[in-house]
């Protein structure tokens, strides 16, 4: 499905009002760049183990070798280095160069929005770019994770953790991402299924407080009343619609 003019011209107009804009991305902003949602893997790797048992501290802990092989897996680390901003990250960064104050609350940790040009990114969920040992916090690049299969710290030989969080522990930027929404005159959330708390209450608590919310999201949430305009389309297709 595509946006209507109609909703075109009100997406437009609320960012024409806005100076500035926070924005809520997740996994959908990053699909049309080949990376695919948690959605499109969940259940078709393992038919033991949820994504979220996976993906999580426990897990890390209790089997550090077996969750390197499905982190791997999961955020096709070998690819990471090839994928490229899409017309989707482009239009944030170009909001920003036309003079906006955009800052980017992502929940990716596929560093896109950084490439793609915004200064502002809090990365939330943090980053696949990096690791960094639990034992010591000494940290490692990317290349030095990619050559082995189960990281160890160089310092001290510990596993490396990848500097992303995992289910079941904090989200150390919330309260930053939580002030950034609430000092906006606008709340753009794109592709994002609001699942995963606390940052699905973003766009609760800017509601809330009388923040107009827009949601570019293929399919509906279970938050959706609270936005003042819902656009159930592609990212890429409604921004090429826009301009800065
Ligand atoms: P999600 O997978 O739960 O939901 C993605 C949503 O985006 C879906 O509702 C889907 O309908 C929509 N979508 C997909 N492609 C779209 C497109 N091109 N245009 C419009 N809508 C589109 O994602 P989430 O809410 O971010 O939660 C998943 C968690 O997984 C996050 O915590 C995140 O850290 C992690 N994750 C990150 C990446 C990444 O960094 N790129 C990828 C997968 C998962
Ligand atoms: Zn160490």
């Amino acid at each position: 499905m595509s946006a209507t003019e109609q909703q075109r011209q009100d997406l437009q107009q609320l960012i024409d009002d806005a100076g500035r804009i926070a924005v809520l991305t997740g996994a959908g902003m990053s699909t049309e760049s080949g990376i695919p949602d948690f959605r499109s893997v969940d259940g078709l790797w393992s038919r033991d183990l949820s994504l979220a048992d996976v993906v999580s501290i426990d897990y890390f802990r209790r089997a550090p070798a077996a969750f390197w092989q499905a982190f791997r897996e999961i955020f096709r680390i070998k690819l990471v280095g090839d994928y490229q901003p899409n017309d989707g990250h482009r239009f944030l960064a170009a909001l920003e160069q036309a003079g906006k104050e955009v800052t980017i609350l992502t929940q990716n940790i596929d560093g896109l929005h950084g490439r793609a040009g915004n200064r502002r990114v809090l990365e939330m969920h943090g980053t696949l770019l990096s690791a960094s040992c639990p034992d010591c916090e000494t940290p490692h690049t990317l290349d030095y994770v990619q050559q082995h299969e189960v990281p160890p710290c160089r310092r001290c030989g510990a596993v490396l953790k990848p500097d992303v969080v995992l289910y079941g522990e904090a989200v150390p930027l919330i309260d930053v991402a939580f002030q950034a929404a609430l000092n906006a005159d606008l709340l753009l959330v794109m592709g994002s299924s609001l699942e995963v708390s606390p940052v699905n209450l973003i766009p609760l608590e800017a509601a809330r407080a009388g923040i107009p919310c827009a949601l570019i999201n293929y399919t509906p949430t279970r938050f959706d009343s609270l936005f003042d305009l819902c656009i159930q389309a592609g990212i890429g297709e409604t921004c090429r619609g826009l301009h800065a």
